[in-house]
C-alpha cells in the first residue's frame, strides 16, 4: 500500500484553530487510510485545558467507532504531543503517530518526559516525526508573532 500522509488535513485544522484564536494545532485520525476524526485545539472555546487537538480527535474517533480503543488507527498531528496527549495516545492503542513540528517547550514524546519510553507505558505507537514540519512551525511562529 502506498503511504498517503493526512498531515495536510491536520494543517487545515490547525489553521482553523488559529482563526478561532486558539493555538494552531490540528489532528487527524485514520483507520485503514480513511479519516474517522479530525479536530483542532479548542481549549479557550471550551474552557477546557484538556481540549487539545489530539484529545478531541481521540474522543471523536472512539465515539464514531463506539469503542474505547483505536487499535490499528493512525494519528497525524501538527505538533509533537504533550505528555497528556501522549498518554492518551498510548491508552487508545493508536498504532502509528505522525507529527510535524517538534515542541521543545511542551513536548512529551521525543523530549521532556518521553512518555513512550516509560516502563509504565503499556503501548508504544510507531512514531514518525518531521512530516510537514516547516509548514507547521511557520503556522505556530506566525500565530505567536501576531500575539505580541
Ligand atoms: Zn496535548
Amino acid at each position: 500500500m502506498v503511504f498517503r500522509s493526512h498531515m495536510d488535513i491536520a494543517l487545515t485544522e490547525a489553521r482553523a484553530a488559529a482563526a478561532r484564536g486558539e493555538v494552531p494545532v490540528g489532528a487527524v485520525i485514520t483507520q485503514d487510510g480513511a479519516i474517522i476524526a479530525q479536530a483542532g485545539n479548542r481549549t479557550r472555546e471550551l474552557n477546557d485545558p484538556t481540549a487539545h487537538a489530539e484529545m478531541l480527535a481521540i474522543r471523536a474517533a472512539c465515539a464514531a467507532l463506539g469503542q474505547e480503543r483505536l487499535t490499528g488507527c493512525d494519528l497525524y498531528v501538527t505538533l509533537e504531543p504533550c505528555p497528556m496527549c501522549a498518554a492518551a495516545i498510548s491508552n487508545a492503542r493508536i498504532a502509528r503517530l505522525y507529527y510535524a513540528a517538534a515542541d521543545p517547550k511542551s513536548g512529551g514524546v521525543a523530549q521532556g518526559p518521553r512518555i513512550f519510553t516509560h516502563p509504565q507505558c503499556h503501548h508504544r505507537p510507531d512514531v514518525y516525526d518531521g512530516i510537514s514540519a516547516t509548514a507547521a512551525e511557520q503556522l505556530l511562529r506566525d500565530f505567536f508573532a501576531a500575539k505580541r
